[in-house]
């Protein structure tokens, strides 16, 4: 049952050809040995499978979640020591969906504190090291979850999250395929927020199908998430292997600068030319506004990011400290002094002071209508094209040694490809693309609002041919 594939599995577990309950306990066993190895969670679940189930969408599928997911009674920190024993009275809707279609939580999944980084090196609780060199970064700040997705030797999806591109980053870097949807097509309730108006759950998995289906679980509009679109759910994994000939794909020409490594712009362009041997027409196209989506991102991130945290005093959420012979103060500095890692408290600073009276309108407001023209620009070009493609990242996973010697706007660069769709709500899938040196690329397919469909279908052509 080892090798086999998410659909495979499920198919076995439907026929009753799986005994699920002693599946899971070896996949326990074996998720612990990875976990020594790689560190891909933040906690293992102890009793992952009270019921197993064979009915559902996924019947006893090996499932983990990002810690900045709520998971009823199991530990939920979003990677930060403020919420170090925050155990959720709920589950997150997505994880409830899943639950309920069958699928059973194995852990959760490192990240960096609250989503803010691009390596899963702001990390309270350890660094996910890459399984195709331990030397190295699984990206981030979804990396727990690319790293168990290419360590995991059994059936298991991963349910993940990105503000900015926190899907593509590791899954580019960890080789699998990351699935970040429209904005609003998977309710956000029981996430604990990074930016609410860039925050999106999807998936990192072994395959495109695996996404597709674990989107068809997770989809739909649920009345606990104001911001949840009213598209109902639909069986996405219909668009594995649909046709890409005569499909419009173009390679957005600000995506393939010099600074994006030159190997990964030949992998890019060798992924085109299969494509286009496929039948669908390949052109350049200019998407000016790129320049601007890098500075107004962290503007708006950053903004709502140091709201957010502002409920972590110390008194109404997360770690709670002696207060004795304090005044109120001193005591939620202290509290958030000892919680918070550098990265936040470098974003609360930054967040609060782009929001301070005077600078407002200078700073959040002007990025807000700079999004609102990147938006604008994408929705042009989807006019006469059904895709983009480009590449996921601009480098190769790095060392952990030399991401420590970036200085914070070295890091923040690093988004340069991904921020853009992910500014205009579009969705994207991050598909590998080979190796170079031995390390996984990724290139990245971007559509059209709730146009998944047909990432599906592209991303899909390329897995059967590559
Ligand atoms: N690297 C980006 C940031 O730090 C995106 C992270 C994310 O998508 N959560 O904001």
């Amino acid at each position: 049952m080892n090798q086999t594939t998410v659909r495979e599995y499920i198919e076995a577990v439907r026929a009753g050809d799986v005994n699920v309950a002693e599946f899971i306990a070896e996949v326990m066993e074996k998720s612990r040995k990875i976990q020594e190895r790689y560190s891909p969670f933040i906690t293992l679940s102890e009793k992952p499978a009270a019921k197993p189930t064979k009915r559902g969408m996924i019947p006893g599928l090996p499932i983990s979640v990002k810690d900045c997911l709520c998971t009823n009674g199991m530990r939920t920190t979003a990677g930060s020591k403020i919420l170090g024993d925050y155990m959720p009275p709920f589950d997150a809707t997505c994880v409830k969906k899943a639950k309920a279609e069958g699928g059973i939580i194995i852990g959760k999944t490192a990240m960096d504190e609250f989503g803010f980084g691009t390596f899963t090196t702001n990390c309270a609780y350890g660094v996910p090291k890459n399984p195709h060199d331990p030397e190295r970064s699984c990206g981030g700040s979804s990396g727990g979850a690319g790293c168990i997705t290419a360590a995991a030797d059994f059936p298991h999806v991963a349910i993940a999250e990105s503000t900015g591109g926190s899907i593509t980053a590791p899954a580019a870097f960890t080789g699998t395929v990351g699935l970040t949807p429209t904005y609003g097509r998977v309710s956000r309730y029981g996430l604990i927020d990074y930016a609410n108006s860039l925050d999106k759950i999807g998936v990192i998995s072994k395959s495109v199908y695996d996404s597709a289906l674990m989107l068809s679980v997770m989809s739909g509009h649920d009345p606990l998430d104001s911001t949840s679109s009213d598209k109902a759910s639909e069986d996405f994994t219909k668009f594995e292997g649909k046709d890409v000939k005569g499909m419009r794909l173009g390679i957005p020409k600000e995506y393939m600068s010099e600074g994006v490594d030159a190997r990964i712009r030949r992998a890019l362009m060798a992924q085109a030319d299969r494509l286009a041997a496929l039948g669908a027409k390949i052109s350049e196209v200019s998407l000016p506004m790129t320049e601007y989506a890098l500075p107004s991102y962290y503007l708006i991130a950053i903004s709502e990011a140091s709201t957010n945290l502002a409920r972590y005093c110390g008194l109404r959420y997360g770690m709670q400290g002696e207060m004795a012979g304090m005044d109120s103060d001193r005591y939620f500095s202290k509290v958030r002094t000892d919680g918070f890692g550098d990265e936040a408290k470098r974003r609360i600073l930054l967040g609060t002071y782009a929001r301070m009276a005077g600078f407002r309108d200078a700073y959040y407001l002007k990025a807000l209508r700079v999004r609102t023209k990147i938006i604008n620009e994408f929705k042009a070009a989807f006019k006469s094209l059904d895709a983009l493609i480009a590449p996921s990242m601009p480098v190769l996973p790095p060392r952990l040694s030399d991401i420590k010697e970036l200085t914070p706007i070295e890091t923040y660069n690093m988004d340069i490809l991904t921020i853009g769709p992910n500014m205009a709500g579009i969705p994207t899938l991050s598909v590998p693309m080979g190796k170079a040196e031995g390390l996984p690329m990724g290139m990245q397919i971007i559509a059209d609002h709730f146009d998944e469909g047909k990432l599906i279908a592209i991303g899909s052509s390329l897995e059967v041919i590559g």
